[in-house]
């Protein structure tokens, strides 16, 4: 099976596929109440539409100003009241085109933003609901540069891109209810829109363009990553009960010389105990010695939710523990902690990623080393290898 599925992925590279191009639909701002916006051009050409008919051309002095009054949106052109409307769209007439937005919260704090392409602007309950209707890879660019930063390798950020598409594609009805595809928080993956995209970012997400990466039964993987492991990956049971077959542990020396590989934090001896007896019983002193003497070969007997109640998961975010790969031990009236990565550990390791191309390992080489069994291929080529091996 798996060589004829290697022959078959061969042959489709040499295929050409045509089908429209993906839109993504990303809630700006999710779960902040946005008071006003202000829109001007960034790049290209626009026009400002209520439902499909255009109110208005937009040129590149002008500034909108859209504000909610209950369900409806006033809209204004440069400080010129245009009239009251329940949905505007800001459209792009031209490839490449982007709006520079402007939003003030109910808090008073203001944000500017540039996002490509449209802006869908809704009213709800007086604040502003706002959508950016994106091409996918504009929107894959973007979430690259916010979920690993500037000044990395292009192999990094191809392995960025794949990741973060794969999630994006798998992910679209996650916020259907809301009227949008996915929110731009890290409950789907962080997006800022392109105002920081750099270089080599932009290669990254466009050699890799409509790339994704499937398991062996060709569905999008959860593309799970974090930020550095500690040295060794974890099987997805281990943190999210549900195993899968691509998400399994694996040693990871490439990220041991990076930033986040240790950790160390200090607390009250008493506050850890007390803690650890709220929780579940220490039913003996050789428990409560070994609470304070703990050590990742004790995880099971102590820490696992399948024979206590206390979940690592949870004891990571009470004492907010940068991972769950720690080591303890008893100082005097305190425990220190001496930890090691940063994350959940499972699937990619961010650092180890970013060495590995330092190196100059390939982004697949990459990609294959963090996910077991998996395949890279064209998203427009699923429904061929699905047929084929149904
Ligand atoms: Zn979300
Ligand atoms: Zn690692």
């Amino acid at each position: 099976m798996r060589l004829l599925l290697s022959i078959a992925l061969t042959l489709c590279s040499f295929l050409s596929f045509s089908q429209d191009e993906v839109i993504i639909r990303v809630g700006l701002f999710d779960n902040e109440i946005v008071r006003s916006a202000k829109i001007s051009i960034n790049a290209g050409q626009y026009e400002v539409r209520d439902g499909s008919t255009p109110l208005a051309q937009v040129s590149r002095n002008n500034i909108f100003s859209v504000t909610p009054v209950g369900q409806e949106l006033v809209l204004s052109r440069d400080g010129i009241k245009l009239g009251t409307y329940k949905r505007l769209i800001v459209a792009s007439k031209q490839w490449e085109s982007s709006l520079r937005l402007k939003v003030r919260f109910n808090t008073g704090r203001e944000k500017t933003n540039i996002y490509p392409d449209n802006l869908v602007i809704t009213a709800k309950s007086g604040a502003l609901i706002i959508v950016n209707e994106s091409d996918i890879e504009r929107y894959v660019a973007g979430v690259t540069e916010a979920e690993a930063g500037k000044g990395h390798e292009v192999e990094y950020y191809k392995v960025q891109s794949v990741i973060s598409r794969t999630y994006a594609l798998a992910n679209m009805g996650r916020h259907s209810t809301e009227g949008f595809n996915v929110c731009d928080k890290v409950h789907c993956q962080a997006y800022h829109g392109m105002s920081r995209w750099d270089e080599n970012i932009l290669i990254g997400t466009y050699e890799t363009k409509d790339h994704v990466l499937v398991s062996s039964d060709i569905e999008m993987v959860t593309a799970a990553f974090h930020s550095n492991c500690g040295g060794h990956t974890l099987n997805s049971e281990h943190v999210w009960r549900k195993p899968l077959p691509y998400l399994v542990g694996r040693r990871d020396t490439f990220c041991m010389v990076m930033p986040h590989s240790h950790w160390e934090k200090t607390v009250s001896k008493t506050a850890w105990l007390n803690y650890m007896k709220r929780d579940f019983p220490l039913d003996s002193f050789e428990d409560s010695l070994s609470v304070l003497a703990f050590f990742p070969e004790n995880k099971t007997k102590f820490f696992s939710d399948s024979l206590r109640n206390l979940k690592m998961t949870k004891m990571r975010a009470d004492w907010k523990l940068r991972s769950a790969f720690f080591t303890i031990h008893e100082y005097q009236d305190s425990v220190q902690i001496i930890g090691r990565g940063f994350g959940h550990g499972v699937g990619l390791c961010q650092e180890g990623a970013m060495r590995m191309a330092t190196l100059g390992y390939e982004a697949k080489d990459i990609l294959h080393f963090y996910y077991r069994d998996v395949h890279l291929i064209d998203r427009r080529q699923i429904d061929f290898f699905r047929e084929d091996f149904d």
